[in-house]
């Protein structure tokens, strides 16, 4: 049995389970089925103001956004699951943190729930550096799917990584 690198460290009954799918052609349909909505946040504009607005509605407190963008370089798996650059600038004699978040451009055409996610996921970083318990309570406080996302999130990136091996050469945007 193929590694999965998007599930290492799930329980190996559940990595059979995602094999069998894939060996039967399934898991797209699956994933497709359960996610059906698409988000119309295309720009970085656009991802700027969705940030915004969760950060608003959830974590007002925390330290102001700093750049937020697509980026087509980053790897979604390099770091977790995205990056969070923690930027610290002298103003004025005081520390001031600003925070860049940079999602993974793959999220552009992913379904609405895991954009949601993965911002989830940035924003709980501005509180939490470390994938800890407060981090992972910060998400579910915000999304409280979070864990089912991020598993089905890594589910969809199989499906991509399976999608563009069996077609090489095509972009592979969609697990339909
Ligand atoms: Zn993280």
């Amino acid at each position: 049995m193929q590694p999965l690198k998007y599930l290492a460290g799930y329980p190996p009954h559940l990595q059979a389970r995602v094999h069998e799918l894939i060996a039967q052609g399934r898991l797209g349909a699956v994933l497709a089925d359960k996610y059906r909505d698409d988000h119309a946040v295309r720009n970085d504009g656009q991802l700027y103001a969705y940030v915004q607005e969760l950060k608003d509605r959830h974590l007002r407190k925390a330290v102001p956004l700093g750049k937020v963008l697509y980026d087509g370089k980053l790897q979604v798996m390099k770091h977790a699951l995205g990056t969070h650059t923690a930027i610290s600038r002298m103003h004025g004699g005081k520390l001031k943190a600003s925070r860049e978040i940079r999602i993974a451009s793959v999220f552009r055409d992913a379904p609405a729930a895991f954009l949601r996610m993965i911002v989830v996921h940035e924003l709980a970083h501005l509180k939490e550096a470390e994938h800890n318990k407060a981090f992972y309570q910060l998400c579910t406080h915000m999304e409280p799917d979070y864990h089912q996302l991020e598993f089905d999130l890594r589910l969809y990136l199989t499906q991509l990584e399976v999608q563009s091996l069996a077609s090489p050469g095509r972009a592979a945007t969609n697990p339909g």
